[in-house]
């Protein structure tokens, strides 16, 4: 059980004031505490709109028919009651798998296990993803060997089943996931064919971003007496919504710090509150924007009262300029005016979306609010702007030319406003002396033009990433059929939209490194999102990690000249790769 505050000034209702370390939301679904440990690690503090309806009626047995996109934390609302029944020992029997989910795409599979893994990893839970393109012989052995849960796509799923490796027979809860995505790709036959492999006792929780008609039949055939969970509309009442300039960037993940940095640097907001999912991303981006010398303080529930209350006193005296913050610790502050919200992470629901962009736009004034939606999250910005009937304007990030051109723009403002107050008799003279010379007046004033934008720091170059440019409309990303699949790796969390290298680290557990060390080690030396690091193996002597290819040799170099857990050690890619 969470630890609760006991001093009775503190409210633990209100998230303001409670700074408890689990969870709690969490705690009262019914989890485990093997589980709500994983959440703390990962920096959840809450559980979404989806998981609060999703968790107690799947932990109870019940069937889910739920209406959730991307970003909504779907994945969780399923994935922590499955991990709940088998805590409880509902094991299957044999090597036969105790629950098996279903995705349209090889992406999503991975990145449905990856999160599996993260939450289950304390408790030894195996999760296996099964898709098409990857080597057959390697998910055989892993069947054989027996797991716990499958995460498959329709196609491939059926392949094993046709080849009796995979046994659906202890199946106790089967999910849906992206059930529409499913469907438009005509995997229709193969869910029914699947399903039919499956105890009829079985749960059965169908997740789709729209519930149509032919969704609501497989619902009506396949689901027993399903709980109905959709993420509150009628809440949200178009009056109600702020009158906000609303923009959204498309970014891969990996580019989103970077794409935020040159936002800031064109926007350069007076205060501003910028808003992430977890704990652990406020800290994180929080250090990375202060590297990159901005004002920033991060803000959650993990911070005691002093500590939010000295952040506060600072941003409200203008020594901080963002408010780096989780939905929970912005909930209960008292700001005045801001200039601009940004969401680095979409929020988990429309209404998380309304009341973070309800910050700025106070009393009349300007307000503007930034979204940066990863593509796969751009249903997300569909659905608010069909709930708030406003539009969001989608924005392509500003290139590095457009960065120049707005410091030169930076330097000309400074000196307009030098040029309208005046007092330049002082400097004239050094004006004449050069113009009596050979020189031109015109290049005079450029030459201090220079000099002013140099000094400034206004010249500063770049860094040279590349940040690909996207539609400047919600794109229609359907996903492709498996069969012919992009080049990347298992086992990655990351979107194949990179090549990925292995890095061999000649340290392992023996030396008692944890992934943490190695995700602390690249993040901070290079600078790069630590969500840009994949998959972490780690043996007794040495470590893999996965590393996009195009900065691996850049990661090697420094990690050589880097001490990890206080040693050197062996770096170079991984040969076997
Ligand atoms: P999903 O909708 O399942 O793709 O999840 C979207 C993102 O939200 C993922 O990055 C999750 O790690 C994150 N997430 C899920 N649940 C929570 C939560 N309760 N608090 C913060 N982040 C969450």
């Amino acid at each position: 059980m969470p630890k609760r505050a006991t001093d009775p000034s503190v409210n633990p209702s209100d998230p303001a004031t409670e700074h408890d370390d689990s969870p709690s939301g969490f705690a009262s679904l019914g989890l485990d505490p093997s589980i709500l440990d994983a959440l703390t690690a990962l920096g959840y503090e809450e559980p979404t709109p989806i998981q609060m309806e999703t968790i107690p009626a799947l932990i109870a047995g019940r069937d889910v028919l739920g209406q959730a996109a991307t970003g909504t934390g779907k994945t969780a609302a399923f994935a922590l009651p499955i991990l709940q029944h088998l805590h409880d020992a509902h094991r299957g029997k044999g090597n036969g798998p105790s629950a098996l989910i279903l995705a349209p795409t090889r992406e999503l599979a991975m990145q449905v296990a990856e999160a599996i893994h993260k939450y289950g990893k304390a408790m030894g839970v195996t999760v296996l993803p099964v898709y098409g393109g990857a080597a057959m012989a390697q998910q055989l052995k892993a069947l054989k060997r027996g797991v716990d849960i499958v995460v498959a796509t329709p196609g491939r799923a059926l392949d094993h089943i046709r080849r009796k490796s995979l046994q659906l027979g202890s199946v106790r809860t089967v999910i849906l996931d992206e059930a529409d995505e499913m469907l438009d790709m005509g995997f229709a036959e193969d869910l029914e064919a699947i399903l039919s492999e499956t105890p009829s006792d079985r749960q059965t929780a169908l997740f789709s971003a729209t519930i149509a008609p032919r969704i609501a039949a497989i619902a009506n055939k396949h689901l027993k007496n399903p709980v109905r969970v959709t993420i509150a509309r009628d809440k949200t009442k178009a009056g109600s919504v702020p009158k906000v300039r609303q923009i959204a960037y498309i970014v891969p993940r990996v580019h989103k710090m970077a794409t935020l940095g040159r936002i800031l640097d064109m926007e350069s907001p007076k205060s501003a509150l910028v808003f992430c999912r977890t704990r652990t991303e406020v800290d994180h981006l929080t250090e990375t924007l202060s590297a990159h010398g901005h004002r920033a303080e991060a803000l959650h529930g993990g911070m005691s009262q002093e500590q939010r209350d000295r952040v506060m006193k600072k941003f409200r005296a203008n020594t901080t300029d963002l408010l780096v913050a989780t939905d929970v610790a912005a909930r209960g502050l008292d700001i005045g005016h801001l200039s601009h919200v940004f969401n680095y992470d979409v929020p988990t629901s429309p209404d998380a979306y309304v009341h973070r962009i309800g910050r700025t736009g106070r009393a009349g004034r300007e307000g503007v609010a930034i979204t940066l939606a990863e593509p796969r999250e751009h249903r997300f910005l569909r659905n608010i702007e069909n709930i708030t009937k406003q539009k969001i304007e989608i924005a392509t990030v500003p290139t590095v030319a457009d960065m120049r051109l707005r410091r030169v723009e930076l330097t000309r403002a400074t000196l307009e406003e030098i040029l309208i107050a005046g007092e330049l008799d002082e400097y004239r003279g050094v004006v004449e002396s050069l113009a009596d010379g050979d020189h031109d007046v015109m290049d005079v004033a450029a030459a201090a033009v220079k000099m002013a934008h140099e000094a400034s720091g206004n010249d500063r170059q770049e860094a040279e990433e590349e940040i690909p440019v996207q539609r400047a409309s919600i794109p229609q990303d359907r996903p492709k059929r498996e069969g012919k699949p992009p080049r990347t790796v298992a086992g990655t969390k990351r979107k194949p939209q990179w090549e990925v290298a292995k890095i061999y680290i000649g340290a392992g557990r023996k030396a008692k490194i944890r992934p943490g060390d190695i995700v602390g080690a690249i993040a901070n030396e290079l600078q790069i999102d630590a969500d840009a690091i994949g998959a972490i193996e780690i043996f007794d002597r040495h470590s893999l990690v996965e590393v996009p290819e195009e900065i691996a040799d850049d990661i090697v170099t420094t990690l050589r000249a880097t001490h990890i857990k206080g040693k050197r050690v062996p770096i170079r890619r991984d040969k076997d790769a």
